[in-house]
C-alpha cells in the first residue's frame, strides 16, 4: 500500500500547495463539493487539464443494456449509470489572447484549500503567460447546503506587472467528452452523449440549458447568471447553443485593478415534470441565490457547518493525521447525504463516477450509523427512499420466487443493477442491513412516527424475505442457504453467520415493531401466526462453529477449505479480484473484507468475549482488505478484544483511504463507507460505543499514541458528549433541560448522566489480552504508534 503525503496535516483544511498533474484525478475527488443533491468534482476552473470531469445530480441516471454471454433467468437486463450532467464549473480565461492553462507559461504558485468549516474550495494561482504577462487568480466555489439547487463561484483576476486585456468565458457545457473506460469492473460505464437538448435560453449575463436523457427519460435544467465588478470599461455577452452556453466578460485592467465575477448556477431535474416546470424551478433557484448574493451564500454555508461541527466534531489528540482525516471524512459524509432528501447515498457519494454511482449496503451499514447519531434527519431520508422503492423490491422477490421484498445489491433508482449474481442478488443481507438501519434510527431518535410511516413496512417485508429464503431442517434448525455475505471472496454459501445473525435480528425487530403497532401490522397482513413464525425462525437460526479449532465458521464449511498461499502472493497481485479467477478465491480461505468480524461488531451480543478474541485472531490472519469497507470494522473489533495498537493501525488505514489514496482508485471517487467508517473506528472502536437492545453503552480505551478523544452523539434528542483520556472518561449532556437524564453503561456498569454536572468515571484496568493477531503476508496495516 502506498503512503502518499500529498496534503500537509492541518486540523481543519485540506491544503494542496503545489499542482501535481499526476495526482489530478485523485485531487478532483478529494476536492469534490456536494450537498447530497448536486456534486461537482474538484476540476480546475478552466476545465483543462483534467483527470475526470464530473458534475452529478443525485439519482439522475441513464439506462444501459447489460449484455451477457450466457444469460440466465432473473438476470437484470438493464443497468443504470450516473450521468455526468451539464458542467457549470467552466471559467476559461484569456490573458492578452493567451489561454490561461497551467501546462504552459510559468506557474509561480498554485494552492488549493478545502476549508472544512467554511465548506468552500479556494484556489490561488500566480501564473505568467508564455508572452510574459503575470496574473494572480483567486477562485472560491461552494455547493450550497442551505440552498439545495445552488452552486456558486467567485472568480477574481488581476494583472501583476503591466496593463492587460482579460477575457473570461464562463460556460455551461453538456455532453463533455470523458476519458475512455478502464477495464476495472469497479469503474463507471462511459456514456456517449447521454443528454439531448430540449431548450436553450440566452440572456445578456447568463442563460439556461434544458436536456433530457434518451432511455431513462429524465429531464434536467442548468442555469447560470453572472454578477460582474470591475473598475474600467467592460463588455458582457452571452451566446447559446444546444450543448453549451457561454457568457463572456471582456475588460482591460491596470496592475492593482481586479476583475471580480460571481457566477451563480442552479440545477433541477425531474422524471415527471414538464419542461416549463423544470425550467421555472431553476429560474426560481437562481433568483433565490441572487437574493443572498455571494456573501450571503458564504455566510449561510458557514453557519450551517458551524452547527454541524458543534454537534458532530470528533477531537483526537496525539495523531494529527487522524484528526484531519476524521474531519475530512465527516465533511464528505455530510456532503454525500445532507440534502439527498429521499434519494440514495452512493458508495462514492457524488464525488466521482466509480461503481456507476450506485448505492450499496455501504449506505445503511457504514454511512447511516454516523449520520444517525449526528444528522438523524439525513439518515431517515435515506430509509424513506428505500421505502419508496418497496414495490420494486417486492417485484424482485416475486421474480426470484420469494416473499416479501428483495432489495437490490446495487442500484440508483431501485432496480437490481448487478450483472454478477454471486456478488449481487446473492448478497441478500442488504435487506437485513436496511432493517438494522431502521432499528438503529428508531432506537436512537425515538421517532415512532417514522416507524409507523416507513419503518414497520420495511421491517415486515424484509422479515418475510428471510422466512421464505430460509428453511427449518428436520431437527428444526433454521438455515439460510446459497447466499453471499459481506466477504465477496466467498460466495453462494450456506449459513453465512453475518447474514444469519442479521436476519435473526431483522425477524425479531419486525415482530416487536408489529406488536407496537398492531393496527398497522394488520393492514400489512401480519397476523400472530406470522410473527410467531418469525420468532421461531429467529430462535433456531443455525450458527456454524468449528469445535476442533474453537472458532466460528464464517459460513458452513469455511474452516475446512484450503488455505490461500499468502506467502507466494506478490504485493502487486492485490486486489486479488483483478488477478485471480473467482472460482479460486471462492474455494479457499481468503477473506476480502470483514464478514464474521463485522457480525461480531453489529451482533456483538451474540458472542462471548472469548469467542470474539479467538475469532478475531483467526479471521484477521486471512483477511486481505481488498475492500475499503474492511479496515474500519477491524479497528472496532481489534479495540474490543484489547489490541489497541492494532485498532489504531486499522483506524489510520480507514481514515487515510482517500487522503493517501491507499487503494489507488480515489480518482474514481471517494470511499464514503471508509470515510464514515473513520467515525465508526473512533466512536465504536476506541470509544467502544454499542447500542444493543436500545441500551447505549461505552467501553473507551485509548492506544498509546492517542492522548485524548472527544465525540458527541445525539440520543433521543439529548446531546451526549464523551471525553476520553488514558485513565478516565467524562460524560456530559449538553441540552434537554434541567431534568434531562440518561443512563448509559460504562465498561458494563450503569452510569447516570444529567445536565446538572458532568460525570467523571475511571477506565478500569484492561484484562489479559492474547498474542497480537497476525495478518496475511505483506498485508499488515501501517503501524501508527511509530509513524
Ligand atoms: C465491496 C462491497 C461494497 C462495494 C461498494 C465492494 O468492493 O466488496 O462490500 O459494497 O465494493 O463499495
Amino acid at each position: 500500500m502506498i503512503r502518499e503525503r500529498a496534503y500537509p496535516v492541518d486540523p481543519w483544511h485540506i491544503r494542496e500547495t503545489r499542482l501535481d498533474l499526476d495526482l489530478l484525478a485523485q485531487s478532483e475527488s478529494v476536492f469534490a463539493l456536494a450537498n447530497g443533491h448536486i456534486g461537482i468534482r474538484g476540476n480546475l476552473d478552466e476545465g483543462e487539464p483534467h483527470g475526470l470531469p464530473g458534475t452529478y445530480l443525485n439519482s439522475f441516471y441513464e439506462l444501459r443494456p447489460l449484455p451477457y454471454a450466457e444469460a440466465g433467468y432473473g438476470f437484470p437486463e438493464s443497468g443504470q449509470t450516473m450521468v455526468n450532467v451539464t458542467n457549470a464549473k467552466l471559467m476559461r480565461l484569456l490573458v492578452d489572447d493567451e489561454p490561461f492553462d497551467v501546462r504552459y507559461g510559468e506557474l509561480r504558485s498554485h494552492e488549493r484549500v478545502l476549508d472544512l468549516r467554511a465548506g468552500t474550495l479556494e484556489r490561488t494561482v500566480e501564473w505568467v503567460s508564455p508572452s510574459g504577462q503575470a496574473i494572480r487568480v483567486r477562485t472560491v466555489r461552494l455547493v450550497s447546503f442551505t440552498q439545495r439547487s445552488v452552486v456558486a463561484f467567485l472568480y477574481e483576476v488581476e494583472p501583476l506587472d503591466g496593463p492587460s486585456r482579460l477575457i473570461l468565458q464562463s460556460e455551461l457545457v453538456a455532453n463533455e467528452q470523458l476519458p475512455p473506460m478502464s477495464k476495472d469492473p469497479r469503474v463507471a460505464a462511459v456514456l456517449d452523449h447521454p443528454l439531448q437538448s430540449e431548450e436553450v435560453l440566452e440572456q445578456r449575463t447568463g442563460g439556461l440549458l434544458v436536456h433530457r436523457t434518451k432511455a431513462s427519460d429524465l429531464r434536467m435544467a442548468a442555469a447560470m447568471e453572472h454578477l460582474v465588478e470591475t473598475p474600467g470599461k467592460h463588455a458582457v455577452t452571452t451566446e447559446g447553443h444546444p450543448d453549451w452556453l457561454r457568457t463572456t466578460v471582456a475588460c482591460k485592467l491596470e496592475p492593482g485593478q481586479k476583475l471580480r465575477v460571481v457566477k451563480l448556477a442552479a440545477y433541477g431535474w425531474s422524471s415527471h415534470r414538464s419542461l416549463p416546470a423544470v425550467r421555472d424551478q431553476v429560474g426560481a433557484a437562481l433568483a433565490s441565490a441572487r437574493l443572498d448574493g455571494w456573501e450571503g451564500l458564504v455566510e449561510a454555508q458557514r453557519e450551517y457547518l458551524d452547527a454541524f461541527w458543534d454537534h458532530s466534531d470528533v477531537k483526537v489528540e496525539g495523531d494529527p493525521e487522524v484528526q484531519q482525516a476524521v474531519r475530512f471524512g465527516l465533511f464528505h459524509t455530510l456532503q454525500a447525504g445532507a440534502r439527498a432528501e429521499q434519494r440514495p447515498i452512493g458508495s462514492k457519494g457524488l464525488s466521482g463516477p466509480g461503481y456507476d454511482g450506485h448505492t450499496f449496503w455501504d449506505a445503511e451499514t457504514f454511512v447511516l450509523p454516523a449520520l444517525t447519531y449526528t444528522q438523524p434527519s439525513a439518515a431517515a431520508d435515506v430509509l424513506r427512499w428505500r421505502h419508496s422503492t418497496l414495490d420494486l423490491a417486492r417485484e424482485r422477490a416475486q421474480t426470484l420466487g420469494l416473499q416479501g421484498a428483495a432489495f437490490p445489491w446495487r442500484t440508483i433508482r431501485g432496480q437490481e443493477c448487478s450483472a454478477y449474481w454471486p456478488a449481487g442478488t446473492a448478497g441478500f443481507h442488504i435487506g437485513a442491513d436496511i432493517a438494522d438501519a431502521v432499528r438503529r434510527y428508531v432506537q436512537a431518535t425515538g421517532d415512532y412516527d417514522f416507524e409507523r410511516e416507513v419503518g414497520l413496512e420495511l421491517l415486515v417485508e424484509t422479515a418475510r424475505l428471510w422466512r421464505s429464503l430460509g428453511h427449518h431442517d428436520r431437527h428444526g434448525r433454521f438455515h439460510i442457504d446459497g447466499v453471499t455475505g459481506p466477504d465477496e471472496y466467498t460466495a453462494v454459501v450456506d449459513d453465512n453467520i453475518y447474514t444469519n445473525l442479521l436476519a435473526q435480528q431483522n425477524l425479531l425487530t419486525a415482530a416487536d415493531a408489529a406488536k407496537r403497532h398492531p393496527d398497522l401490522a394488520r393492514k400489512l397482513g401480519v397476523d400472530d401466526e406470522e410473527t410467531a413464525s418469525w420468532r421461531d425462525a429467529a430462535a433456531s437460526v443455525h450458527i456454524p462453529y468449528d469445535k476442533e479449532l474453537g472458532v466460528h465458521q464464517q459460513s458452513e464449511g469455511f474452516t475446512r477449505l484450503q488455505e490461500w498461499d499468502f506467502e507466494n502472493t506478490p504485493p502487486e497481485a492485490y486486489p486479488l479480484l483483478l488477478n485471480y479467477p473467482y472460482f479460486d478465491l471462492y474455494r479457499k480461505q481468503v477473506v476480502k473484507q470483514s464478514d464474521l468480524v463485522m457480525a461480531m461488531y453489529i451482533r456483538g451480543d451474540a458472542f462471548t468475549p472469548e469467542e470474539k478474541a479467538r475469532n478475531f485472531a483467526y479471521y484477521d490472519a486471512r483477511t486481505v482488505r481488498d475492500s475499503s469497507l474492511s479496515a474500519c470494522v477491524q479497528a472496532v473489533m481489534a479495540a474490543e478484544v484489547g489490541h489497541l495498537e492494532l485498532a489504531h493501525d486499522y483506524l489510520g488505514e480507514a481514515a487515510l483511504m482517500d487522503l493517501h489514496d491507499l487503494h489507488q482508485n480515489s480518482r474514481d471517487g471517494l470511499h464514503i463507507a471508509s470515510l464514515a467508517g473513520t467515525w465508526i473506528s473512533l466512536v465504536a472502536g476506541l470509544g467502544g460505543m454499542r447500542d444493543f437492545n436500545g441500551q447505549l453503552s461505552f467501553a473507551p480505551r485509548l492506544p498509546s499514541r492517542i492522548n485524548s478523544l472527544e465525540f458527541s452523539l445525539l440520543w433521543r434528542g439529548l446531546r451526549l458528549r464523551v471525553a476520553v483520556t488514558a485513565d478516565e472518561v467524562t460524560y456530559s449532556l449538553r441540552n434537554g433541560g434541567g431534568s434531562a437524564r440518561l443512563v448509559l453503561q460504562h465498561h458494563g456498569k450503569d452510569v447516570e448522566v444529567t445536565q446538572v454536572k458532568p460525570v467523571v468515571v475511571p477506565i478500569p484496568p484492561a484484562g489479559a489480552v492474547g498474542p497480537a493477531p497476525t495478518q496475511p503476508a505483506g498485508r499488515a496495516p501501517v503501524r501508527r504508534a511509530t509513524s
